[in-house]
């Protein structure tokens, strides 16, 4: 049964906009421990064009999902705008292509989508699970929302407990030592602070559980 809009896609975006500006000061403090101290300004720039961008001028969400990923790649310097920039351009050629003309989208449809976006990511950064990344986030939250869809949750249910994984995987980060990114630069040192793209990557997916409900 579909369950989402392309307009849902649009208040996904522009709900985690809205996070992302509420957060930018904490993502940056995150990535100052960490990184260089611009991960919040460099999504926050990136989601004010992904805000402006007029879903009524696109055909269908996978267009606009595909010029979301566009943005996020010309206006983010640092590796988190190719990295996010080519999850929503993956997410946009799997949702292209399960589309129909009603122009919904059910559970299992965002799911693979979801997981063909992090395996973008994945692609993109050469990064495995447990090297201190946003993929650290994202394999445990699609693996929660897979379970939930089998169980038989709706879209909104599945999101829910995919943010709920992503928040603990998230402080899961804490301890891990960073492999890939600016973090691995400081070796042991890099343990004890949260990483800042799991950070970000959880408000992405709260943004998703506030943002999508079933649809008839
Ligand atoms: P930069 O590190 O270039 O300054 P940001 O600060 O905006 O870019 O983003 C840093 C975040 O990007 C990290 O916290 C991490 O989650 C993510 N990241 C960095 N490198 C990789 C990678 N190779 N694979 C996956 N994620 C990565
Ligand atoms: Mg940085």
């Amino acid at each position: 049964m579909p369950t989402a809009t392309a307009e849902q896609i649009k208040q996904w975006l522009d709900e985690y906009a809205i996070l992302i500006r509420r957060h930018a000061a904490e993502l940056t403090e995150l990535d100052r421990l960490i990184g260089d101290a611009d991960h919040g300004a460099n999504m926050q720039r990136g989601m004010e064009r992904v805000q402006k961008l007029n879903a009524a001028e696109f055909a269908d969400s996978a267009a606009l999902l595909k010029r979301t990923g566009m943005t996020l790649v010309s206006s983010v310097g640092g590796s988190s705008g190719p990295l996010y920039g080519t999850f929503f351009i993956r997410m946009a050629s799997t949702i292209a292509e399960a589309e129909d003309e009603t122009n919904l989208i059910d559970a299992a449809t965002l799911g693979k989508a979801l997981r063909e976006g992090v395996a973008g990511i994945a692609a993109r950064g050469k990064a495995e699970a447990g090297d201190k990344t946003m993929l650290d986030v994202w394999y445990p939250a699609l693996d929660a929302y897979d379970e939930a869809v089998t169980q038989g949750a709706n879209i909104h249910e599945a999101l829910v407990a995919a943010s709920t994984a992503a928040e603990t995987a998230a402080e899961a980060t804490i301890p891990m030592i960073a492999r890939k990114g600016r973090a691995s630069y400081l070796g042991n040192r890099s343990a004890g602070v949260k990483d800042p793209g799991a950070a970000s990557s959880v408000l992405l997916l709260k943004a998703a559980a506030d943002t999508f409900t079933p649809v008839k």
